[in-house]
Formats: C-alpha cells, sequence, structure tokens
C-alpha cells in the first residue's frame, strides 16, 4: 500500500513499537481457544470497522511507543508459551518483523492477528489469524466518528486486498479465516471470497457472531447452523464470557 497510514501514532524509532495494551491472558478466539498467552495490542490501523471492538487501537489509537527489549522481556517474565501479536493492525508496523523474530527466538509460538490487507515475508509467525472484512464491517454513512465520510470511502477500498490474502494463506505458516458475521447475507460475501483464494481447509474458516457481549440465540442459531453445512467452525468469544467486553483479557 503505497499511501501512508494516517490511523498510526506517531511513528516511533525503529526499535519500538506503539503499544496500547500488553497483557497475559487466554486466547479468546479461534484454534488456540483458551491458551495462555502474552498479548500485545499495536496501536494504530488502517482499517476503521464500525463495529470495532478496539476502537483504543484504531478510530483512537492510545497508548506509548514501548522499545523492544522491555516486551520481549515482559512477555518472557510471564511464562507464556504463546505471543499473540494483534492491533489494530499490526502489520502496518515494520518494527513487528524483529519482534516477532526475538519472541520466536525464545521459544514461543507467534500468533499475528491480523485484517489481512497487507503482506509481508519479514515476519516469524507459526498462526496467522486473518480476520478478512466484510461489507457489515463499513462504518455507516453519518457516523459522527467520521463526519465527512473519509474513512468509510477508505475503509471499503482497503477492506479486501486479493493479493495479500493469497499471499498471507499461502505462507510458510499456518492459517485461519475468522469471518465477523452480523447476518445470513454476510454467508454469500464469505463464499465468493473463498472461491477467489486458493482453496481453504473448512476447517480453518471461523464464523463469529458480531458483538461485545454473548450474541442471544437468534444472532447465533444461524450461524452454527452454517457451519454444520460448510464443514466450518462456529467461533466462540471465551473471554467475552469469562470476562466481559474490558480491556486487557
Ligand atoms: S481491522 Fe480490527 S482493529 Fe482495525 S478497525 Fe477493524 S476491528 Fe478495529
Amino acid at each position: 500500500m503505497s499511501e501512508q497510514h494516517p490511523s498510526a501514532i506517531d511513528q516511533p524509532p525503529a526499535a519500538a513499537l506503539p503499544v496500547s495494551e500488553s497483557f497475559f491472558s487466554l486466547q479468546g478466539e479461534g484454534k488456540l481457544t483458551g491458551i495462555p498467552s502474552w498479548f500485545v495490542r499495536l496501536s494504530g490501523c488502517n482499517l476503521r470497522c464500525g463495529w470495532c471492538d478496539t476502537p483504543y487501537a484504531s478510530w483512537n489509537p492510545d497508548g506509548a511507543p514501548r522499545d523492544l527489549s522491555s516486551l520481549v522481556d515482559e512477555a518472557c517474565a510471564t511464562g507464556a508459551r504463546h505471543a499473540v501479536l494483534t492491533g489494530g493492525e499490526p502489520m502496518i508496523f515494520p518494527a513487528l518483523a524483529p519482534l516477532s523474530h526475538a519472541l520466536a527466538a525464545r521459544g514461543m509460538h507467534i500468533t499475528i492477528e491480523t485484517a489481512g490487507t497487507v503482506s509481508r515475508v519479514d515476519i516469524a509467525c507459526d498462526l496467522m489469524s486473518i480476520s478478512p472484512k466484510l461489507s457489515n464491517s463499513t462504518p455507516h454513512a453519518g457516523d459522527p466518528r467520521d463526519p465527512d465520510g473519509r474513512w468509510r470511502r477508505l475503509h471499503e477500498s482497503r477492506r479486501i486486498n486479493l493479493e495479500a490474502l493469497r499471499a498471507l494463506t499461502a505462507g510458510p505458516w499456518q492459517h485461519q479465516l475468522k469471518f465477523v458475521v452480523a447476518a445470513p447475507s454476510d454467508l454469500d460475501e464469505i463464499l465468493a471470497l473463498l472461491a477467489l483464494l486458493p482453496p481453504v481447509a473448512p476447517t480453518d474458516v471461523l464464523l463469529m457472531p458480531e458483538g461485545t457481549s454473548p450474541a442471544p440465540h437468534a444472532s447465533r442459531d444461524w450461524v452454527w447452523q452454517a457451519c454444520l453445512r460448510h464443514g466450518w467452525r462456529y467461533c466462540h468469544r471465551l473471554h467475552i464470557d469469562l470476562f466481559g467486553n474490558t480491556r486487557a483479557t
């Protein structure tokens, strides 16, 4: 992407990363749900999902630059064997690469959580957790956070990058495609997108009901039924059950 990412807070020095929060918790989503993990949430994103559950790392990025050595020391001190590099969009930060390699050198399993709009090969990664953004993610016209509609247009133009998705699903790591779904019509979008990618194993496709509270029956029944039909995984949000919609969990 040639355009600069105006969402990133002031770019820190190369040996540092803008960090919104870091914490030790259980992985709440995806194939590795329940595994004790050290998380670092990088602050800044090239998208603006209307329903973003971490607006403090996208719409209003907070935090401060942290040097890489302090992050690695913190991760190791937790005793975690798994590290989750998330955001925001971690892939837009050049210093993601040295951080990922430093953690891998200490024997940690690395998950990178990305929307899949940026591909790169300089990172260490065991599980690429890709969450392509469907049209349900685009901010509504009139969203007060986007008075001139600039982010609505940018988001819509950026949210699907087929070249990046193809590269990320073909990379030297395991992958999962995690779709946030809001309505049954989302299924057609998912099927159309999967048809444009190299074959993805059905069990690597995850459907997660949109929301920051436990999904009511009406909004989750069609999701699990779609998973049964297509062989996909239903993706729960363990951290919401355990901790509610709170930061650093
Ligand atoms: S890609 Fe993720 S962090 Fe960025 S706006 Fe969407 S949900 Fe928020």
